[in-house]
């Protein structure tokens, strides 16, 4: 009689955008640990790859693999809670609306969100993602723990505290080391968030830019190129508070700051919202854009900046969706795009259609010239040459991952000539 499996026949997976899709050989929706390592062991058995999804919200093909597909959406609960150290230990299905909220009624909030919360918090940290603010790190530094099923179906449980270098090639590895199947994330006290937004000349916005970058926990803006680019992405055109004198290469600018819980809320203006972090941060999209992120160096910001503004202006001057500029602050994680030094994001989006790539390939290279960073879960263009000029510890990163994994079992197509 043959052993009981795990492995169901493959189903067909996309991402949020229907961009990436697959029928891997067999579908795996663990309910346990034991059923991970269950299934690594009968990946490896027959000789197969294998990679984890979590909500499907990049854009690259991180997830699609032709061997074993786990899917988490049935284990996303929360394992346990420390209130005293603020730390809560979590499945890896848990989505970041479900680990925000549930911390809210334990008095607790993430230090930074995205600006959506439908992903896992472990895509969200495997790929680097990141909110804004100058002394706010990527979520990958909020996770302090993890326990893997390792390409050899052992449990592995890791720590910042305990694994030093290990863990900083961990903590942003496109899920490279192994199946996450639970992490632990350190919390901070409950705040809420005092939101102001406004539209304003491009002008404007530069020239105050370090004055509200220092004055705010958090500072970002959109940059809209032209009419139409208010319509997309759902932000606000007409219900802010404007001193734009254009319809068309203005900014739309945010600040968040913090206050305690239990401290009495402002009295608001037009413009402004005051609730909890985890109400404040989620904003909402659509999956109609195509998109690259790439972090330059905090100093060269304005610089990049005025070049991606101009390069709009005179080569694609209908271009329409908006430029996303957030700056974050520097971490010590090995594939981070904020590794060692402080960046600033700029996110650069065109419709789904063939025509995108060139105009995306064209930012691309201009913002190479700022060694510029991609984020890993939104497209890039990206060669292990380049790899190498940018990351100070690529060739560290590469030689861990052979170590933890030298027959690559959790690589797959899109990750492989970056990183075998
Ligand atoms: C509308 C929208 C808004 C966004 N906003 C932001 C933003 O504000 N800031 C920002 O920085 N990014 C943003 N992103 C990017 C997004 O946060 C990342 O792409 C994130 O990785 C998505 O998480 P996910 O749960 O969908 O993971 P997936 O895309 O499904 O997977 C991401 C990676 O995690 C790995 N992984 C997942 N689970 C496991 C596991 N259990 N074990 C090992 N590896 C695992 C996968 O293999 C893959 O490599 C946005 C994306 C969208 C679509």
């Amino acid at each position: 009689m043959s052993e009981p499996t795990v492995l169901e026949p493959g189903r067909l997976w996309w991402n949020w955008f229907g961009e990436q899709y697959f029928v891997p050989r067999y579908t795996v929706r663990p309910r346990s640990e034991g059923e991970v390592r269950q299934a690594v062991l009968e990946a490896r058995r027959l000789g197969v790859p294998v990679r984890a999804s979590g909500a499907g919200h990049s854009n690259p093909a991180v997830v699609p693999t032709p061997g074993v597909h786990i899917d988490f959406d049935d284990f996303r609960q929360v394992v346990s809670v420390d209130k005293e150290k603020r730390q809560v230990t979590i499945q890896p299905g848990m989505r970041v609306r479900e680990v925000s909220r549930y911390l809210r009624t334990q008095g607790m909030s993430l230090n930074n969100q995205g600006d959506i919360d439908t992903q896992t918090a472990i895509g969200a940290i495997m790929t680097g993602t990141h909110g804004a603010g100058v002394s706010l790190p990527c979520m990958s530094n909020q996770m302090i723990a993890a326990r893997i099923v390792t390409a050899d179906g052992e449990f592995l449980d890791l720590s910042a505290e305990k694994d030093g270098e290990l863990f900083r090639a961990f903590r942003c590895s496109i899920g490279m080391f192994g199946v996450v199947v639970s992490l632990t994330l350190q919390a901070v006290p409950s705040y809420n968030i005092h939101k102001r937004s406004w539209n304003a000349d491009v002008e404007d916005c530069l020239g105050g830019l370090h004055r509200r970058l220092n004055d705010n926990r958090t500072f970002w803006f959109f940059w809209l190129p032209i009419r139409e680019s208010a319509d997309l992405y759902e932000l606000p055109g007409g219900n802010v508070p404007s001193t734009a004198t254009r319809d068309h290469d203005f900014c739309h600018m945010r600040t968040y700051n913090a206050v305690p819980v239990g401290e009495a809320a402002p009295v608001l203006k037009e413009g402004e919202q005051f609730d909890h972090s985890s109400v404040i941060f989620p904003n909402s999209y659509i999956p109609n854009f195509r998109e690259i992120e790439y972090a330059v160096p905090f100093a060269r910001f304005e610089e990049a900046f005025a070049e991606v503004r101009d390069l709009f202006q005179t080569k694609y001057p209908t271009a329409k969706y908006p430029v996303e500029c957030r700056p974050v602050k520097a971490d010590d994680t090995y594939l981070s795009a904020y590794a060692e030094r402080d960046g600033y994001a700029l996110s650069i989006s065109g419709p789904m259609e063939h025509a995108s790539w060139a105009m995306l390939q064209d930012f691309d290279e201009l913002l190479d010239r700022y060694d510029a960073r991609p984020h890993w879960g939104k497209h890039h263009f990206m060669t292990p040459v380049r790899l190498e000029r940018i990351y100070p510890r690529y060739d560290a990163f590469k030689r861990i991952r052979r170590e933890i994994d030298p027959d690559g079992v959790f690589l797959n197509d899109h990750l492989r000539p970056l990183f075998a």
